[in-house]
């Protein structure tokens, strides 16, 4: 039993059993505490976030009215922080090679069924080509772990190669990394290579399941896997995106440790996670979903949604094409700022469609980037592929001190709608262009700096007229 250590850089101390157990009993015992919830609500409202110990009480509490109250904060929060914006992006798996034995995931190293298939550089700007001519101008790659065939020097010139890809208009400008956990020594090398944010995801803070779900291979190792944030940290690699696969274990537990991890990563190195994937266990080859009886309900994980926006209101939350349609609607409104869209999970599947038996899971929304970005102009959102922060060094720190004075919304919001415009220009259908130039020429009038809506207006004007990539 270990004690609990916020600032601590070993796993079981930062991410303690002890006090996770004991959170999920407070939560038990105050879910129906009124004049508790009342505080933390009001708390919430400041935009200063919550603890993990004031988030438990939260999901924990089924009250009716409390439970709107929680969906109407949200909902104004993401309002407040993100606007109207969401942020789009796609991934692009390379690899699908893995010595890992996950359970879960169908490229564990065991599955003798799926096909196996690592992109050449050849096939990476196949793939790229076919994303940009798609409208995407932000990647996350995912590959297995493999010494061979996902090694880090191929990762690293894979990067390199998406980054010199510029097909017509098309370039990819913010390249995110999913890969396996790694030294400091090669986190370092990830950083020079210029990738935006480094995801990994702990799938399940609860030691012993974590154990028994991953039997074998270096992802194995708890502590290891856990402390992979603060290598990245250390190696200079400042914003990282965290996630549960929800439906792996209780729900409750997990998002404790979820917003345990958050607080670690803030109290030790000065900033929390810049993203927090929410992805739910989908279908795929070689895995049975009804092994895992802990799945969560709509209901629960929309829940889970709004309380993460209330708890850390300046992270990035995403949500993949895992979620159908209806379920990414509902999640949109009450806290998700980032969606992708049009993907595809199988190895080269951009380019070959019927690839696939090489796939990670099945997607759940298989519409096209077009459909997606049309769908969300006409439910009042309006989709942007900005990259600017990281391409002018806000990130980490700098970045969050913008957010939470508020003065991101200066750049936000203007990038949002020069991106919006080139994606209008080079790839919307007539519908789309239309409905977004519409949207466009409504919001730019809406940004109140007038320097920087003069600007703005000015940068549109120079997009029609055939130049890109202008960014505040
Ligand atoms: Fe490999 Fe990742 Fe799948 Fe595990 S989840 S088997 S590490 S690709
Ligand atoms: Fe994200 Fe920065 Fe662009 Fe805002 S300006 S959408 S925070 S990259």
């Amino acid at each position: 039993m270990s004690t609990y250590n916020s600032k601590s850089l070993i796993a079981e101390e930062f991410i303690s059993d002890t006090e996770i157990q004991a959170t999920l009993a407070y939560a038990q015992e105050n879910k129906h505490n009124r004049e508790l919830i009342e505080q933390i609500l009001a708390k919430g409202a400041t935009y200063a976030g919550l603890s993990y110990k004031e988030a438990a009480v939260l999901l924990e509490c089924d009250l009716p009215d409390i439970v709107e109250r929680i969906y109407k904060l949200a909902n104004e929060i993401k309002l407040k922080i993100y606007g109207r914006r969401i942020v789009m992006f796609a991934p692009l798996y390379l690899s699908n090679y893995c010595i890992n034995g996950c359970r879960y995931c169908p490229y564990h190293g065991t599955n003798k069924t799926i096909a196996r298939k690592q992109l050449t550089q050849e096939e990476i700007t196949r793939e790229v080509i076919a994303l940009q001519d798609m409208g995407h101008k932000r990647l996350a790659l995912e590959t297995g772990e493999h010494p061979v065939y996902a090694s880090l020097e191929y990762v690293l010139e894979s990067i390199k190669t998406i980054y010199s890809i510029h097909h017509k208009n098309g370039a990819i400008r913010r390249v995110n990394v999913n890969i396996a956990a790694t030294s400091v020594e090669n986190y370092q090398k990830l950083r020079d290579a210029g990738i935006g944010t480094y995801i990994l995801f702990q799938e399940t803070y609860h030691k012993p399941t974590y154990e028994y779900l991953h039997p074998t291979g270096p992802k194995s190792d708890y502590a290891y896997h856990t402390e992979a944030m603060d290598r990245a940290m250390q190696a200079g690699i400042d914003d990282v995106g965290v996630g549960v696969l929800f439906g792996l274990n209780l729900y409750r537990y997990d998002f404790v440790g979820l917003l345990m991890h958050a607080e670690h990563l803030e109290n030790t190195y000065g900033v929390g996670p810049h993203t927090i994937s929410v992805p739910r266990i989908r279908p795929a080859d070689s895995v049975d979903v009804n092994e895992y009886s802990n799945s969560i309900s709509d209901e629960i994980f929309k829940r889970i949604v709004a309380i993460l926006r209330i708890a850390v209101p300046y992270t990035g939350i995403i949500v993949s094409t895992r979620e159908s349609e209806e379920s990414r609607r509902q999640v949109l409104e009450i806290g998700v700022s980032q969606i992708s869209g049009a993907s595809s999970t199988s190895v080269g599947g951009y380019v070959e469609k019927e690839q696939e038996n090489t796939s990670q899971f099945e997607v759940n929304d298989d519409r096209t980037l077009d459909e997606v970005v049309n769908w969300l102009l006409d439910l009042g959102y309006i989709p942007s592929f900005c990259t600017a922060c990281y391409r002018e060094g806000r990130t980490g720190d700098r970045f969050m001190q913008l957010a939470k004075s508020g003065q991101i919304v200066n750049c936000c919001q203007p990038n949002a709608l020069m991106t919006l415009k080139e994606y209008l220009e080079d790839y919307a259908s007539e519908n789309t262009a239309k409905k977004g130039e519409k949207v466009i020429a409504e919001e730019v009038e809406l940004i109140t700096n007038p320097k920087v809506k003069a600007t703005a207006k000015e940068y549109l004007q120079e997009l029609h007229d055939g130049k890109r990539d202008f960014r505040f």
